[in-house]
Order: structure tokens, then C-alpha cells, then sequence
């Protein structure tokens, strides 16, 4: 029994099913019990691996992207570089160093990262600590870097922001359809155990456009965090300009159920174990992409496509250049990972937020 299994239990008896965005938002980022919260969850003893944990060409490619971004709006100062949900901050990491040799980017940035769970964020500084001190050239204080619980806490300022496999990870609510109106997926129980069920119908006004590409029994889903997020990020770039890579898997319009569990690197039954799976679902990047108005978007782009307009494979020939052996056969795997339509380089996609009056970052286009 887990002790958040428990707590659920007597909060559903006490107050009826709860939606699965509540569901979710408690098992990811419960204080004491939350999956998030707890633990350290990347990499190869964890429960899943992400791009930036794969190669270090990950986010050597999108900083110089988003540096490139910088200078085609004139290189302002006084700058944010943001990071949401920075996991081990290996992709920040990576960011700083690859950027170190842009003339003045260091100088006119200040590193901002958007993370709710302590355990991370302890992780996160102890890795930049040693990564941006280096490449500053100077050791790092806590006051290099600043973090945020929601991204509405960002400074009013130019923004250039990544955020990989994190609006994934913000909690879904799902909505299946009954002539005009929708039921919603719940959690509840069935005698001891948590079970899926469904609400009564009820008219659903944000869904009224969805009401032309769906039919009876089809799910939506629906995920106000993102669509905050995305709007702050937006108005911000928007009002004083910057950039935002928005990298995970997902399709322009979500449709079917895609809520899921992993545990262990494999598929898991969302409601097994809560608190000890991650839980996520597709990312709707349409969504996203209107509720970051005024800022444009890109074209939706699968990463495979991205990293290789960014040059990754002349990246990797010179990276290969040191290596031999098992190093050598590990890179090229990581290469293929990255990239493959078979692997991570079609499901996993790449939105790109800008302002009017700038082109898109590289590798993407509109
Ligand atoms: N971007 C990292 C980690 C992805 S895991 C990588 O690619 O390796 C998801 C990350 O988002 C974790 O750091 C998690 O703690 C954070 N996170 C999840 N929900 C969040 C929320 N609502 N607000 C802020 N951070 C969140």
C-alpha cells in the first residue's frame, strides 16, 4: 500500500472522484508522496531517459539555436534564459557551454528555471554549479540563478526559454463525448481499488470547437497548466521579444486517450502505484501554440528533422573524432536515438515560439 494510495482512498470516499488532472497533479508533485517530489527519476537506474540525457548534442544544438535567435533580434541585453522543468539541468548545462564562445550572450543573460520539485532542484544546482561556474570562468552563487515555481514568476523581459518532456508531465483532464456534451474520466473506486469512471454529461464550452472533428465516444484532452504556461511564455515574448523551443511528443490537435504510465523504462497501469510511476499524456500543441497569442509559432517539426537542419550530423563526425570502441558505439547509437524516424526522431516534435517582428530560431520555419 502506498501511503498516497491511502490518502486518495479517503479523500474519494470523503468527497466523490476526483478528476484525473487532480489525480495526476498529486501523484507527480505531492509534497511528502509525489513521484516528482521524491526522487530523481532520469536515466538508465531511473524509471526513464530524455534527449539531453541521451547526447550532449542535444542541447549543444537547440542553445546555439536560441543564441542565434538572440542575435537576429539585435542581441538585447538584460535577458532571461529560462529552462521549464530542468530535470537534472543537463540540458542547461549543455546550453551554457555551447553558447560560451556567442560574444556577450553570457553577459547579457541571467539563468531563470521553472521547477517545483526540491529534490530537482537540488540536483539542478549541484550540476550548474559546477557547469556554469566553469564556463563563466567564475564559481556560481545561488544568486546566478534564480528558480521559479510557475513560469508567471519570470521576470518582464526579453525571454528565451526551452522545455523538454516538460508539458508532458502537466495534468489532463479528459473529456469523452455524448452527443453535445461530454463526460468526464474520473477517478473513483471499485470496492478498495481505484478505478476509472466517468461523470454524468455536461456541456463543455471550451470544447465547442471540437464538436465539428469528433464523434460519439471519442476522448479529449484538455490541459489548463500548459495553456497557462503557454500564454505567459507568449505574452511575454510577444511584449519584449526572445524565443522559446518547446521540444516533446504529442500532435497538433489531441484526440484518443494518451494518458500513461512508466515505471522501470516500461509501460505501467496508471492507476497501480500512485506516486511511483510518472504519469503523462501528449502534448496538444495547437493548444499551446494559440494560447501563446501574440506571440507566432512555428510549424510544428519532428526532432529528427530539427536537429539535422542544425547541423547534428557534422556535430557528431566531430565529436566521433575522440572517441573509439564502446565510447565510439555509444555515440552513434545516441546519434541514431536522437534523430531516427524509429526512435525519438518523429514521435518527439518541436515547436518554436518568436515575435512578430523576428524570423523563426533555426531549424524551424513557418
Ligand atoms: N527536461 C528534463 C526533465 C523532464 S522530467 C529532461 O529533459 O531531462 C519533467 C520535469 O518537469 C521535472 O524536472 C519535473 O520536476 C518538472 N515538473 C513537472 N511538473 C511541473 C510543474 N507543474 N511545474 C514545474 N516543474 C514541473
Amino acid at each position: 500500500m502506498s501511503g498516497l494510495r491511502d490518502i486518495l482512498i479517503a479523500r474519494i470516499r470523503a468527497d466523490g472522484p476526483m478528476t484525473l488532472a487532480e489525480y495526476m497533479a498529486d501523484c507527480l508533485m505531492h509534497p511528502e508522496h509525489g513521484y516528482y517530489a521524491t526522487r530523481d527519476p532520469l536515466g538508465a537506474a531511473g524509471d526513464f531517459t530524455t534527449a539531453p540525457e541521451i547526447s550532449q548534442m542535444f542541447g549543444e544544438l537547440l542553445g546555439l539555436s536560441l543564441a542565434q535567435a538572440w542575435m537576429d533580434q539585435g542581441s538585447p541585453e538584460g535577458i532571461t534564459l529560462a529552462e521549464c522543468g530542468p530535470g537534472r539541468g543537463t540540458l542547461m548545462a549543455d546550453v551554457l557551454r555551447a553558447t560560451r564562445a556567442v560574444p556577450g550572450f553570457h553577459a547579457a543573460m541571467r539563468v531563470h528555471l521553472v521547477e517545483t520539485s526540491a529534490t530537482l532542484r537540488a540536483v539542478q544546482g549541484a550540476t550548474l554549479g559546477k557547469s556554469l561556474g566553469k564556463s563563466l570562468g567564475k564559481s556560481l552563487g545561488r544568486d546566478d540563478i534564480t528558480w521559479h515555481d510557475h513560469v508567471d514568476a519570470l521576470p518582464d523581459a526579453p525571454l528565451f526559454l526551452l522545455a523538454n518532456e516538460f508539458f508532458d508531465a502537466l495534468p489532463i483532464r479528459q473529456l469523452q463525448r455524448e452527443g453535445g456534451m461530454w463526460r468526464e474520466r474520473c477517478v473513483g473506486l471499485s470496492g478498495d481499488a481505484l478505478a476509472l469512471g466517468v461523470s454524468a454529461p455536461k456541456p463543455v464550452a471550451a470544447l465547442a470547437h471540437r464538436m465539428e472533428d469528433t464523434r460519439d465516444g471519442d476522448i479529449v484532452e484538455i490541459c489548463a497548466g500548459a495553456q497557462a504556461m503557454a500564454g505567459a511564455i507568449g505574452a511575454r515574448i510577444g511584449a519584449r521579444g526572445g524565443a522559446a523551443l518547446i521540444v516533446d511528443y504529442g500532435d497538433w490537435r489531441s484526440l484518443g486517450d494518451t494518458f500513461q504510465a512508466v515505471a522501470g523504462h516500461e509501460a505501467a497501469d496508471p492507476l497501480a502505484d500512485p506516486g511511483g510511476a510518472d504519469l503523462t499524456a501528449h502534448v496538444d500543441f495547437e493548444a499551446l501554440a494559440q494560447a501563446a497569442a501574440p506571440a507566432k509559432h512555428s510549424r510544428l517539426t519532428p526532432q529528427g528533422v530539427f536537429l539535422e537542419r542544425l547541423g547534428i550530423t557534422a556535430r557528431a563526425q566531430a565529436l566521433a573524432q575522440g572517441l573509439e570502441g564502446a565510447a565510439l558505439d555509444a555515440h552513434v547509437a545516441a546519434h541514431r536515438r536522437l534523430t531516427h524516424p524509429a526512435e525519438m526522431g518523429t514521435v518527439f516534435k518541436v515547436l518554436g515560439l518568436f515575435p512578430e517582428t523576428a524570423p523563426p530560431p533555426p531549424g524551424l520555419e513557418t
